[in-house]
Formats: C-alpha cells, sequence, structure tokens
C-alpha cells in the first residue's frame, strides 16, 4: 500500500473524529489550518460540522481561494456533511445566498433537507461500493442531494420522510471528489475512510 499523507480541514466541526478513523487504518492524517500545508497533501476532507461557521472562518483566514484551487484542481477530497454543502456546486436553504463557497462537485444540495423535522437520525444504508453488509450511518441536520449532473456516480441513498419515503441521495463520487452526506467517522465502521484512501491511492498512481 503506498503512503497517502490525508489532510483533515481543521477550522471546525468534527475534524478529530476523522482524524481518529484514518490512524487507526494507519494512515497519516494532519490537522489543517494554513494554504500552505494543503501543498504537503495527497488528499483531503472538509469535515461536517456548520458549513456557515466554516465558511466565515475560512475566509477570514484567507484559505477559500486556495481550497478552490486545490479541489479545482483535480486533487481528492471528501466532504462530510457540512463538507458536503462547501463543495457543492449549488445549494438550497442557505444562509450566504446559494453561492458556492468552495464548489467542484456538480450537484445541487439542500442544507438542511432532514433538519426540520428531525435534527438527527441512524440509517442502515445499502452502499454497493462497499460490500454487501448495509452501512450504519449517522445523520445530524444533513443535508440531501437533491440533483446531480450527469458525470456524477450516486452511491448510496436513503429514504426520507420528506420526500414521502422515496430515496434522496445521500452519498456520491464526481471523479476525484467524495461527499457524503452523513457522518462515517462518528461510527466504528471504517469502510468509507478506506474507500476516500483507495480513491487517492489511485489519483497518486495515475499522475505520476
Ligand atoms: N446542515 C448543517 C450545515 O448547514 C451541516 C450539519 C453537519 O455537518 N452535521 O452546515
Amino acid at each position: 500500500m503506498t503512503a497517502v499523507r490525508l489532510g483533515v480541514l481543521a477550522l471546525q466541526g468534527a475534524f478529530r473524529e476523522h482524524i481518529a478513523m484514518l490512524n487507526r487504518l494507519n494512515v497519516e492524517a494532519a490537522e489543517v489550518r494554513l494554504a500552505a500545508q494543503l501543498d504537503d497533501l495527497d488528499g483531503l476532507i472538509i469535515p461536517g460540522g456548520e458549513s456557515t461557521s466554516m465558511g466565515l472562518v475560512a475566509e477570514r483566514w484567507g484559505l477559500v481561494e486556495p481550497l478552490r484551487q486545490w479541489v479545482h484542481g483535480g486533487r481528492p477530497t471528501w466532504g462530510t456533511c457540512a463538507g458536503m454543502i462547501l463543495l457543492a456546486e449549488r445549494a438550497t436553504g442557505q444562509k450566504l445566498g446559494g453561492q458556492a463557497l468552495i464548489g467542484g462537485l456538480d450537484v445541487t444540495v439542500n442544507r438542511n433537507y432532514f433538519g426540520r423535522q428531525v435534527d438527527s437520525f441512524e440509517a442502515e444504508l445499502e452502499v454497493p461500493a462497499l460490500g454487501e453488509v448495509p452501512f450504519h450511518a449517522v445523520f445530524i441536520r444533513a443535508p440531501a442531494i437533491t440533483a446531480v449532473a450527469e458525470d456524477v456516480e450516486t452511491l448510496a441513498t436513503v429514504a426520507a420522510i420528506q420526500n414521502d419515503d422515496e430515496a434522496v441521495i445521500a452519498a456520491v463520487r464526481n471523479g476525484p471528489i467524495l461527499a457524503t452526506a452523513f457522518h462515517p467517522e462518528l461510527t466504528d465502521d471504517p469502510r468509507w475512510h478506506r474507500f476516500f484512501v483507495q480513491m487517492v491511492q489511485d489519483y497518486m498512481a495515475h499522475s505520476t
């Protein structure tokens, strides 16, 4: 296995939990707070938390433009929950006026899709990309993906009361970008982290 160096954006939210999970997989992971730190990374995770706060801190610390360059440069990036909102090209139900803060992920998200009815819930998701065993997903004031561009691969859906119990999209892959509406770092199941590490390794194998 090629050694990968991952970073987790550490402005706000659940960054420590991502690092702990990666360390369990023997993957090196750094807390990222400075633009210069991006230069040393093979892949970046933008954690869950609160997308408006994370965006404001990123603006204050001069990280928005470097993060845009990173993502739009095609570098492997995984956004969970608030991180997914920041990566989405289009967002509805948000305070910042629908403007993509980082963008790059060609989807529309509804920022608090599940929030009005239930703040948090858990669900067993079928995720063929992770194997046969369902993934126990934790949703916390979670967004949902309401529209995807043609080249975006849906990896998981979840039945939503808000959608007459029909499925809405909860995880996608768009080339080097992975996005999950839920929080895999808050579970004991490392399969999403392993999946992202594999994406990063594939990217490294093809870019050298
Ligand atoms: N809905 C929240 C937001 O707008 C995200 C919640 C989360 O990351 N758990 O930022």
